[in-house]
This record gives structure tokens, sequence and C-alpha cells, in this order.
């Protein structure tokens, strides 16, 4: 039996297999050391070959995975031997600019979310980097430079249709399936495939600044300090961030959705913590501020990433920071959570850590396999330091790190009411490659 046999007439996607002309870069995802070849790449064109493409895979017993945008690091949307569902090719954003809506399709990239709410001078969180997808962005949350303003995409989801373990399309709002709604802002893919996303938009604007110094790491530690204790304090369309790389500065910096006149206080702010060795202010056009990092975060390299979230960062852990510019490879940030993130009730969504006060991330890319040992344990090494102050971790920045990984993602109460809405929703634990949540 072949998946082609299996698939019913109505199916109006493709069939990949090794050897056609298209498999190879149907399986190749963001993180340039992942290297799985999937027995079948099943391209849906809509929600009914979605439907038959999950009943095919349970027919044939074969491990699901689902792609949206491909840039899980671990590279869970790829499975070995296994049939993967690619959503590339439901990529479409329509906005109503009355309702202030947007209708995003499960495979959508978040540029074209962007593009089609900034027509209007709309927009609501999405990620830092275009290229990455709405499916498993949102599914875990989704933190970007509005968040603090807006809350995390999850935060401004008003509806999910999904295709069922069953094979079967349901909605999941506030009124219909309330819990599968619940699951679905935080939970991760665990819970069935999201072919459409509705999403609230905001009237932002088109317009963003960034500004950065660098000053010398060595001496920073004064500033570090002063600049994080202002971030939480800051207007809501700023994010304050800090900065560092292997050799490199103490970069201290802010990312401003709006006017830029309005960011002049904070960029004054910016410029008397020291004598900067470089200092840059950018006004730019949001969707710029949505690019730039497009480029240094290219897909191909083969990466590693550790992460933690922070509420408290005493002098020993800033030194710890500043230190990671001895390492030889790595870089590192904290940016700054708080606003809207922290406005919601913490059992209200399933994205568990509404308390934390920075995320804290380093990682490494990098070319040469025979380099992969070495790289990443140089980035867990560095993230240990910072261990002492973790509370836990955003579930999109997890690794491949086992069930433990998972706990520390979720918490012990929202991980058991995840357990009870997957033992409802998938029962056999049909969407296992992600941060799986086994049934309970
Ligand atoms: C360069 C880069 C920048 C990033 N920036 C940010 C950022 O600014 N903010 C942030 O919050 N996160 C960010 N992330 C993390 C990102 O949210 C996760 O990597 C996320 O998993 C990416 O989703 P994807 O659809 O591209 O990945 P995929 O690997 O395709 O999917 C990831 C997981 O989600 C599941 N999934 C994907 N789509 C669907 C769907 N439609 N229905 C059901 N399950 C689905 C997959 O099965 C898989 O388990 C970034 C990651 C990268 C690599």
């Amino acid at each position: 039996m072949t998946t082609a046999d299996t698939l019913p007439a109505t199916f109006e996607g493709e069939v990949l297999v090794p050897g056609s002309s298209a498999y190879d870069a149907a399986r190749t995802v963001w993180n340039g050391a992942v290297d799985r070849r999937p027995a079948y790449v099943v391209r849906c064109a809509g929600s009914d070959d979605v439907r038959a493409a999950v009943r095919v895979a349970r027919e044939l017993g074969l491990p699901l995975g689902v792609r949206g945008g491909g840039h899980s690091a671990a590279g869970w949307a790829v499975p070995e031997g296994g049939l993967m569902i690619d959503l590339s090719r439901m990529h479409g954003a329509a906005v109503d600019p009355a309702a202030r809506t947007a209708q995003v399709q499960g495979g959508a990239l978040l540029g074209s979310l962007d593009a089609a709410a900034q027509a209007h001078g709309l927009a609501t969180t999405a990620g830092i980097v275009s290229h990455t997808g709405i499916g498993g962005l949102a599914l875990g949350g989704g933190v970007g430079w509005l968040a603090r303003q807006v809350g995390l995409t999850c935060d401004n989801a008003l509806g999910y249709e999904v295709v069922t373990a069953e094979g079967e399309l349901v909605r999941a709002t506030a009124d219909e399936h309330p819990e599968l709604f619940w699951a679905l802002r935080g939970g991760g893919g665990n819970f069935g495939v999201v072919t459409r996303f509705d999403l609230r938009l905001h009237d932002t604007g088109t317009q963003a600044l960034t500004a950065e110094v660098d000053l010398d790491a060595g001496r920073g530690l004064d500033a570090l300090r002063t600049w994080l204790t202002r971030a939480h304090e800051a207007p809501r369309r700023a994010t304050l961030y800090a900065e560092v790389r292997a050799g490199g500065p103490l970069t201290l910096g802010l990312v401003w959705v709006g006017a830029p006149d309005d960011a002049a206080p904070l960029v004054a702010g910016l410029d008397g913590l020291g004598t900067p060795l470089a200092r840059r202010v950018t006004a730019l056009p949001y969707l710029d501020l949505q690019r730039r990092s497009d480029v240094g975060a290219a897909h191909g390299y083969r990466r590693y990433a550790k992460s933690h979230y922070v509420r408290e960062l005493p002098d020993a852990a800033l030194e710890a920071f500043l230190a990671h510019t001895e390492a030889d490879v790595g870089a590192a940030s904290l940016v700054a959570y708080g606003g809207a993130i922290a406005d919601v009730e913490p059992g209200a969504t399933a994205f568990a850590h509404r308390d934390a006060r920075f995320e804290y991330g380093v990682g490494a890319r990098w070319e040469d396999p025979a380099d992969d040992e070495r790289h990443a344990a140089t980035c867990r090494r560095l993230a240990a330091t910072i261990e002492p102050w973790s509370v836990g971790v955003y579930v999109n920045a997890l690794g491949a790190e086992g069930a433990a990984g998972v706990h520390r993602a979720y918490g012990a109460a929202t991980y058991g009411r995840l357990a009870q809405v997957k033992s409802a929703w998938d029962p056999e634990n049909v969407f296992r490659l992600n941060q799986n949540i086994p049934p309970a």
C-alpha cells in the first residue's frame, strides 16, 4: 500500500517521496543540522487534504510530523521514515481592516501576516524573523516586539480551525471547545493541525525605531544593571534588551514600535550609560524592523541554542552574562517581558510564564559538522551559568530536552491540565513530534 493509493480522489495537494524532484527541499528545515528522511511528504492544499493526510498516517501506522515554517531548532516537523504534513502551500493571510482581524493559514510565514496587516496600518504580535512559521510560533505563545504592547500572539487569538487526531475539522474559540482553545494558546502542536488562525489586530501604525549602544563588556556591569532596571517601567511600546557575543562588546538597546520621536527620552537614557564604542539609532518602517534579523537568522547553518526565563538578575547573574564574551563562540541576549504579557492571568492560557521578567537565550551557528558537539557544549556551559536564576523556559526556545524540559516549560498545574486536554483530543498521541505532552 502507498500513500497515493490511500488518499481520496478529492486530494488536491501533492505527495513527494524520496527521488521526487522537490523532496530534498521539502525535508530541509531551518536548522542545517537536521537531516531526516520522511517516507512521504504530503503537501496539502487545504483543510480537507490535511484531514486525509492525518487519516492516512494513522492507517499506515506512520509517525506523523507537521511542518509549519520549519523553524523548530530540533526539527520536529520532519519524521524519519514517517509522513510529513507540509503546510507550505497553505500560506495565505487575509485581513479585515474594519473588524481588525486576520485569518492566517496554518503554513503561513510571519512576513505574510505582517505585510497583509501593515497595508492597513495594523499589526499583531509576531516574531522577530519574518521567515518563521506562524504555526509553531503562535501555538507555543508567540513573542515579539509588540508583546509588551498587545500581548503574545496567542493572547490575540480569537479562534482556531483544527484538524484533530480523528481527522475531523473543528473550531476552537472561547465558546466552542473552550478547553481546546485554552490548550492551543501555548500548548504547541499537541492537539491537532491548525489550518487557520483567527487573530486580533491593533492600530499600531507603521513606524518603529531601534537604538543601541556598544559598551566595553569588561566594565559594563553598572550600565547593564541600570538599563535592565528600566526595562519594566519603560512605556509598553518599548522592549529593552542587552546582548553579548563571544569576543564582542556589551550591547544595550531598545526596540520601539510607534512614532520615533516619542522614544526620545528612552534613547537619551541609553546615551547616559557610559562612553559608547558605537551608537546606532534608526527610525524605520515596522515591516523593515520585522525583517532586519532575517539574514542573520538565515537558513542552512547548523544551530544550537539554550534559554531560560528569569525573574531576578542580581549582580552575580549579570556578571555571568558579561562573562559570555570570554567564550570562543555564542551570542546571548536578555529581552524584557512584562507589560501586556503580564496582564493576562497565569491560568487563562496554556502559556505558563506570565511573571517572567526577562528571557535569556544563548545560541551559536556554524557550518562544519565536526564542530557540532563542541559548540553545543559551549552553549550549554554558558546557559548553565544563568541557570541558578532560571524559573522556566519558553517552550518554543526549548530544544530536544525530553520530558524534563517540557515540564520546565509549563510547570505542574498547566502541564496537568494540558495532559487532560490531550487525553480528550489525542488519546493515542498521534501528534507526538513536538514538545510532547503525553495523554494523562
Ligand atoms: C530564526 C528564528 C527566529 C525566531 N524568533 C522567534 C520570535 O521572535 N518569537 C517567538 O515566539 N519564537 C521565535 N522563534 C521560535 C519559533 O517560535 C519556534 O521555532 C517555532 O516552533 C517555529 O514554528 P514553525 O512553524 O516555523 O516551525 P516547525 O518546525 O514547522 O513547527 C514547530 C512545531 O510546531 C508544530 N506546528 C507547526 N505548525 C503547525 C500547525 N499549523 N498546526 C499544528 N502544529 C504545527 C510542528 O509540528 C512542530 O512540532 C524563532 C525561531 C527561529 C528559528
